[in-house]
């Protein structure tokens, strides 16, 4: 209803709607997110050195901490890429700052003909509707599997054959494939009936969740309103994140890699490895160098614990995983690495072979599931969520691929 008025302007969007009578919720979530834009766009010199411009036009930025994220994006493509570091550099606009950079290396602006303010709106809408307070399930962990796909997406195996439309794909369900996570899941939706849990019928409650919330702000930005067939191919890859149904995608998988008949010149067959890859980039942490394993390890605990403290609250059964008492983090680690993260690599790394990449993630598989079974075994230190400052394997020099750049 308010096509007409000029959203680049925050002030003409609100007396547009002071004069309609009010500013209705819509309204003003638009002001609220076109005010936390421009103040994104203000704030990041980083953001408009890197947009309008091609490549390589990094060399003008003088500010330490923008120096220092520009120089970490040169290296965007190692697995060893410190994303809670980056995300501090960016001021908390890693999502978007990541994102541009890597619409950039692609060219995918131009390829897609993307208008850049719709883009800048849509990204900025995407990063703000993720909960910045939940503990795992933020943005930053958002731009970690966006940052772990651009990774596979250079997988030798893999990148020659991709089109554009993959690439782009890839990345964009990536950034948004957990959008509006609200830090609970599924059984707890259902047991609390919540309307999403009612809406979505209880089957991939929060993974439709977030398909349909990115639809949403992909009409609301108008972003790809000149392109057909996203939406679907972007829905079905957050759909396959649903953990519930990882056993199903995991046999198919090993049963193309037993069979030998993967085709990457088929489109359909590419959209499974892209759905295979979002998921490996999805439940990476344990694959991540100890130093940032451990610490997505205890958020994604600290989360679960916070459920558990809602259902103890409410008088609710409490969720498996989400006891503090009972669940500790090397006991969830090890359950989620050995049942989950360690079977679907391995085929990884059948598919991808030969990979460094594969190599060094499953190396660092094994070094974290040991670790956390060591702690296990020691006794831990009560009443405490966060790691006691005792030993840990420090990060091994060496075993790291080189710092490659695209
Ligand atoms: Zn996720």
């Amino acid at each position: 209803s308010h096509t007409s008025h000029d959203f680049t302007n925050p002030l003409t969007l609100l007396n547009a709607s002071a004069q309609q009578g009010g500013v209705e919720s819509g309204t003003r979530r638009k002001v609220k997110r076109l005010l936390s834009f421009q103040r994104y766009c203000h704030d990041s010199r980083l953001l408009r050195g890197l947009v309008p411009c091609a490549p390589g036009s990094l060399h003008f930025l003088d500010d330490d901490y923008l120096g220092q994220a520009a120089h970490m994006l040169s290296k965007v493509g190692t697995w060893n890429f410190d994303i809670f570091l980056f995300d501090r550099l960016t001021n908390g606009n890693s999502l978007v700052t990541l994102m541009c950079h890597l619409f950039n290396v692609y060219d995918l602006v131009h390829h897609f003909q993307l208008d850049m303010v719709k883009l800048h709106r849509f990204l900025g809408m995407v990063q703000e509707d993720y909960h910045s307070h939940n503990p795992y399930h933020n943005a930053v962990h958002a731009a970690d599997v966006t940052q772990a796909m651009y990774c596979y997406l250079k997988e030798p195996r893999l990148a020659e054959q991709l089109s554009p439309l993959d690439v782009f794909l890839g990345l964009m369900a990536a950034a948004a494939h957990d959008v509006d996570h609200p830090g609970v899941n599924q059984p707890f939706l259902i047991k609390t009936k919540h309307h999403l849990a009612s809406l979505y019928q209880n089957t991939s409650v929060l993974e439709s969740h977030h398909w349909r919330s990115t639809v949403g702000m992909l009409r609301e930005s108008g972003l790809l309103s000149h392109l057909q067939d996203i939406e679907q191919q972007l829905g079905s890859l957050i759909l396959a994140t649903d953990i519930s149904r990882q056993n199903e995608f995991l046999l198919t998988f090993r049963e193309h890699l037993d069979n030998q008949d993967l085709d990457l010149q088929l489109a359909s067959h590419r959209h499974f490895i892209l759905q295979i890859a979002l998921k490996c980039a999805d439940v990476c942490n344990p694959c991540r160098v100890w130093e940032l394993s451990r610490q997505w390890s205890e958020r994604v605990c600290e989360e679960f614990y916070r459920q558990g403290d809602l259902e103890r609250q409410f008088d609710l059964e409490i969720s498996p995983l989400c006891n503090q008492q009972a669940d500790s983090v090397p006991a969830v680690q090890i359950g989620f690495i050995s049942y989950i993260a360690e079977p679907l690599f391995e085929e990884w790394q059948r598919f991808t072979e030969p990979s460094a990449l594969s190599r060094t993630m499953l190396g660092h598989l094994h070094k974290n599931k040991a670790c956390w079974s060591s702690r296990r075994c020691a006794p831990s230190s009560p009443g405490t969520r966060t790691d006691s400052p005792d030993e840990e394997p420090g990060p091994e020099a060496g075993d790291e691929e080189g710092e490659d750049t695209p």
